[in-house]
């Protein structure tokens, strides 16, 4: 609790120390990135250096590049962890996060020398390897410095027909001229930093935020001719230094296969810098171990229907299931819509006992035939432990109402039914307690739950409830479950169901659910926050999903209509962005056309997915054209409109 001093302000919280980090190379560099993102970047002249600084306490925390996308290990700040390792007196080390820091390399010379004329080229040696390509176009020389901004230093100092492989950031600042862009051999490229720290240093990881992913890396260090041979099953990483010298980065899978085999070796050979792999990674809450476990994230399918882990859902339908011909009708519009499950209420809850409470089991049997004849898992509330039974019979996914959602009985019986849920937040339950609800359904047996926030009572009262998406994404940090968001219920008027669906679809929502009708007027429950049809059929092509149906033109030429309408807006854009790029380059004296970067979109375009080679060659050929006339650019003997290049 916060306590006031008597003059009414709050005391001082002690201030937290920064983390000092540090890291091999200058400012501008990449390393110098990474240490950045840690604490308080401090350049070391040597990897040797920097691992020296770490062992004397000088330092917190040493950010060394371990694995590059391209080249694979780094083997100098590899190879100087391994010497501190070696040494027995030294003070224990540990890998406490990983780091991934895109690489964009540009190709950099002093103002007015053309790329033809260069005889040098300047970096890291590490970044030397990972521009082969560009060294034998170029046929220039690699000449290896300490680190990336030190190259564009020097290039600048020495001038002459040198040029330097660097950040733009180094080159800009040393007045020098960036000619390619994204020069590496691989792209996109990324370097894996390891935070190496102390073992001592309990508090290491105070106030940082858990690595991305969760949980913390698990590296190897071995030194022994027949670990690699015993690991190279495992499915470890393993990333060689010196023969019979090396690490191992060990994925959660690759763990116990790992622990395994390190069992035939002997103790000595091999040493964790972290945690040993008895020692589970802890949930997020350890009261909640199932719901806050830290894994990658629960993918739930029925069927065609998926949620989780990058998939995306949109559950639709009637409030309630008022008859067999409104569900059925209401059924096909929202498959031909786009969404990927029907919902439907049986048993209603409702504030006064005296509404309509739902048509009960006849009615599920009406939605179950409904769901078949178009495809559709079927989405339907349980109200009480007595249902669940005869509800999981037809059901796909059983829904936990609002109401219900500190129902323990009830949370028990439906984890025990052998269907995936969907468990709506209570309007005054906390992301906690939400989640300690979802933890009843999983230690009930269910595995395939899913969450969903739908509105929460607050002191506004323009709308039903006020949709937290504070809570949805502060819950999104605690758990791997799929969240869905449900705006109709959030609203309660239709005015506001599109565009809070796109507000929680845009914040990462995994899914979401709203109500529709054909008739809302007449609806016997919730008419006036349901879409009409139309309106679920926009907003399906706002969100990219792709109309369920296989006969109707009209439906799926107006989802191609707005992606039209969508290639337009970002082809305006991208001219747009070109013109910037041709003024930048202009001012700078750099040619026209640039064979690299058009190579490179070319390269993008081929790597679409679902795209054939030669449709991919020309719409890129069609975008870069584009670009060339929107930059002024002529064909040769043609006077260019204006000093620009392809981008
Ligand atoms: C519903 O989905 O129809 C419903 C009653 O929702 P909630 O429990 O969120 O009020
Ligand atoms: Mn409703």
């Amino acid at each position: 609790m916060t306590t006031e001093t008597t003059n009414g302000t709050l005391p001082s919280e002690a201030p937290r120390p920064i983390l000092r980090a540090g890291y091999q190379g200058q400012p501008g560099s990449f390393g110098a990135r990474a240490a950045a993102r840690c604490g308080r970047p401090l350049p070391y002249a040597t990897f040797g250096d920097l691992v020296e600084a770490l062992r004397r306490g000088d330092v917190d925390a040493a950010l060394l590049p371990a694995v590059e996308s391209v080249t694979g290990p780094v083997l100098e700040p590899l190879a100087a962890l391994a010497a501190a390792l070696a040494d027995p007196g030294a003070p224990g080390l540990r890998v406490t996060a990983e780091l991934s820091v895109p690489i964009r390399l540009v190709f950099a010379v002093p103002h007015g020398l053309p790329a033809a004329d260069v005889e040098e080229v300047l970096s890291q040696a590490p970044v030397l390897r990972q521009c082969h390509l560009l060294l034998d176009r170029l046929g220039a020389r690699p000449v290896e410095t300490a680190d990336t901004a030190a190259a564009a230093a020097e290039v600048a100092r020495l001038g002459g027909a040198r040029a330097a492989v660097c950040s733009e950031e180094a080159a800009l600042a040393h007045g020098l001229v960036p000619l390619e862009e994204d020069v590496s051999d691989a792209r996109p490229n990324a370097t894996r930093f390891w935070r190496v720290e102390r073992t001592e240093r309990t508090e290491a990881t105070d106030g940082a935020p858990p690595p991305a992913g969760g949980g913390f890396p698990r590296v190897l260090h071995y030194r022994g001719e027949r670990i690699p041979e015993l690991l190279s099953g495992t499915g470890a990483e393993l990333l060689r230094v010196a023969p019979g010298v090396g690490f191992a980065v060990v994925s959660p899978k690759a763990l116990q296969a790992v622990a395994r085999e390190l069992k035939a070796a002997p103790e000595e050979t091999a040493t964790w810098l972290g945690p040993r792999p008895e020692t589970a990674t802890p949930p997020r809450r350890p009261a909640l171990p199932k719901a806050t476990a830290v894994r990658e994230p629960s993918v739930v399918s029925v069927g065609r229907f998926a949620v989780g882990g990058g998939k995306r859902a949109l559950i639709a339908g009637p409030c309630a299931v008022e008859s067999e011909e409104q569900v059925m009708r209401l059924a096909h519009a929202v498959a031909r819509a786009g969404a990927t499950a029907l919902r439907g209420g049986v048993f209603k809850p409702r504030t006064s006992p005296y509404a309509f409470q739902g048509h009960g089991l006849v009615a599920l049997r009406w939605m179950k035939a409904a769901g078949d004849a178009v495809g559709l898992p079927i989405v339907t509330e349980v109200m009480a432990p007595a249902q669940v039974e005869k509800v999981a019979e037809l059901a796909d996914v059983l829904q936990i109402g609002a109401r219900n959602c500190q129902n323990y009985d009830l949370l028990r019986e439906a984890g025990r039914a052998g269907r995936a849920v969907l468990l709506k937040r209570g309007f005054g339950t906390t992301v906690e307690e939400w989640l300690s609800s979802a933890e009843y359904l999983m230690d009930a047996g269910c595995a395939d739950v899913m969450l969903c926030e739908r509105g929460i009572r607050t002191f506004e009262n323009s709308t039903r409830g006020t949709l937290d998406l504070c809570g949805l994404l502060a819950a999104r940090s605690l758990t791997h479950l799929p969240i869905l968001a449900d705006p109709s219920h959030a609203a309660g008027r239709r005015d506001l169901v599109v565009p809070l669906s796109r507000a929680a679809w845009g914040a990462g929502a995994d899914g979401l659910i709203v109500e529709v009708h054909d008739t809302p007027e007449s609806a016997s429950c919730d008419g006036p926050q349901a879409l009409l049809p139309e309106d679920l059929e926009a907003l399906c092509d706002d969100l990219g999903l792709v109309p369920r149906t296989a006969d109707s033109v009209e439906r799926v030429r107006g989802a191609i209509d707005v992606t039209d309408r969508e290639i337009g807006r970002l082809v305006t854009r991208r001219l747009e962005l070109c013109r910037m790029v041709a003024e930048a380059k202009s001012a700078a004296g750099v040619p026209i056309r640039d064979a690299a970067r058009e190579a490179l979109v070319k390269e993008r375009f081929a790597r679409t997915p679902g795209l054939d080679e030669a449709a991919a060659a020309r719409l890129a050929d069609s975008l870069i054209a584009l670009g060339l006339a929107a930059e002024g650019w002529r064909e040769e003997g043609e006077e260019p409109a204006a000093g620009c290049r392809a981008s």
